[in-house]
């Protein structure tokens, strides 16, 4: 199960590092510049499902809905791949909403600290996102985090990308509000996901 998993899990998550994390942040550790995991997993296909497991209390399920097909569209836009939700059948990426353990080996911490975390491409975990529930998920920027941005960033490990150093990234590890209507990559996202999947054919 563990080569699935998007941590480099060796010694990397211990105590001293989770004490570290103090502004909200995603619960996988950091490295440099775009970066991919270990052996470079990817999706060996273009066509990608995601189902959505359970719903936050927190928002509308329309706005979560929207959210998470926004959130997938920022890396549509810049690579082949498509994403189709899916509600009763087998998909590639399942989402959900869990507080404290749940059934994988990262409980999460309750309100703030560590808001998500997902998992790098590959067969049954691999790709699968989950949300702390014990935060206050917001389609604004205030009162908590924003759904949003916070899914397309977990939806960059479950592409295959790990953490950037670039603080204007994507995938730099701690959450910063930005505009969300006219939401761009940076171009480190940009170079990083392209390095998987290409370019969006035109
Ligand atoms: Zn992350
Ligand atoms: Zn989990």
């Amino acid at each position: 199960m563990q080569k699935f998993f998007s941590m480099k899990v060796t010694g990397k998550l211990d105590t001293a590092t989770m004490n570290m994390m103090k502004t909200p942040r995603c619960g996988m550790p950091d490295v440099a510049a775009y970066s991919t995991f270990p052996r470079r997993p990817r999706w060996q296909k273009t066509s990608i499902t995601y189902r959505i497991v359970n719903y936050t209390p927190d928002l509308p399920a329309s706005v979560v809905d929207d959210s998470i097909q926004r959130a997938f569209n920022v890396w549509s836009q810049v690579t082949p791949l498509r994403f189709t939700k899916v509600n009763n059948r087998e998909a590639d990426i399942l989402i959900q909403f869990s507080a404290r353990g749940h059934g994988d080996q990262f409980p999460f911490d309750g309100p703030n600290g560590v808001l998500a975390h997902a998992y790098a491409p590959g067969p049954r975990i691999g790709g699968d996102a989950h949300f702390d529930e014990d935060e206050r998920w917001t389609n604004t920027f205030y009162l908590g985090f924003n759904l949003f941005l916070v899914a397309a960033h977990e939806f960059g490990h479950s592409l295959g990308l790990d953490h950037s150093t670039d603080r204007r990234a994507l995938m730099f590890p701690n959450y910063r509000y930005v505009d969300t209507n006219n939401f761009r990559l940076s171009r480190d996202d940009i170079n990083g996901i392209q390095s998987l999947y290409g370019r969006r054919r035109k």
